[in-house]
């Protein structure tokens, strides 16, 4: 109710609109600029290194990290032919020390994997790429500020009009943090499924590691579902659309590779 009130009034103040996304085509409500959501996102990705470095959290494995860049880097020079403006984002990538099954991308390309997701679940070169072209597409496809569009909402209590008029950016790194914690919606999900299989096999990894990514996650979903599946809600059909794309994604990575 809260969120309808609060976008109906933007809506009437001219603050907020409907806008086609460029690489999706689908009608997205957006109440931040996309220089809004980077800068907001910069300043909680900041925040979020400096304390786990202060916890010591920061993976010092140089082995890993080298292999995690080598995987997002090559991930990141396809994002720029799928969203050309992601040229001129400045990507991070960290490794966090945690036993979290976890892994995320902000608005600007500042992303972060887990070492529980990747020890856990065993994963391998492609399947990390599959993991990440995921979080990427959400990126790519401006979910970040589809969800921190809804945190704003949510939080009906924010000085609206000074956030849409980009006055007051200090207000949206929370909203940025919320965001993170805040699922995406199954549409997104199978968006972002999408395009992060394609993302991943134009950079030369193979499809089919999707599918046994997902799998594995839903077998490690036994014991609780792992915090990433509780912001990456799974659409009933995941495995079967995804058996139903890899074949068509084969030609891209058989080319890339
Ligand atoms: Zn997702």
């Amino acid at each position: 109710m809260k969120f309808k009130l609060v976008v109906t009034a933007l809506l009437a103040a001219g603050l907020a609109g409907c806008q086609a996304n460029p690489v999706s085509g689908r009608t997205q409500l957006v109440l931040v600029s996309e220089e809004q959501a980077q800068a907001s996102s910069a300043q909680a990705y900041a925040q979020t290194m400096s304390e786990a470095q202060k916890k010591g959290k920061l993976s010092t494995d140089a082995a890993l990290n080298s292999r995690v860049k080598r995987i997002t880097d090559r991930l990141i020079a396809q994002a720029g032919n799928m969203y050309a403006p992601s040229r001129s984002w400045k990507w991070s990538v960290a490794v966090i020390d945690e036993p979290t099954l976890n892994a995320w991308c902000m608005p600007g390309g500042k992303m972060a994997i887990y070492t529980g997701i990747i020890h856990k679940l065993k994963l391998s070169d492609d399947e990390i790429a599959q993991i990440m072209g995921h979080e990427i597409a959400h990126a790519l496809l401006g979910h970040g500020r589809e969800r921190m569009s809804h945190a704003i909402a949510m939080q009906g209590g924010l000085q609206l009009g000074s956030i849409v008029a980009g006055r007051d950016l200090s207000v949206l790194a929370p909203v940025a943090d919320i965001a993170l914690t805040l699922p995406n919606s199954r549409e997104g999900e199978s968006e972002a499924d999408r395009y992060g299989v394609e993302l991943a096999a134009r950079a030369g990894f193979d499809p089919h590691a999707a599918i046994r990514l997902w799998e594995k996650m839903s077998q490690a979903s036994g014991n609780g579902p792992p915090q990433f599946l509780s912001t990456h809600p799974s659409p009933d059909n995941r495995i079967q659309a995804l058996h139903a794309l890899v074949p068509r994604m084969m030609p891209i990575y058989e080319k890339a590779r």
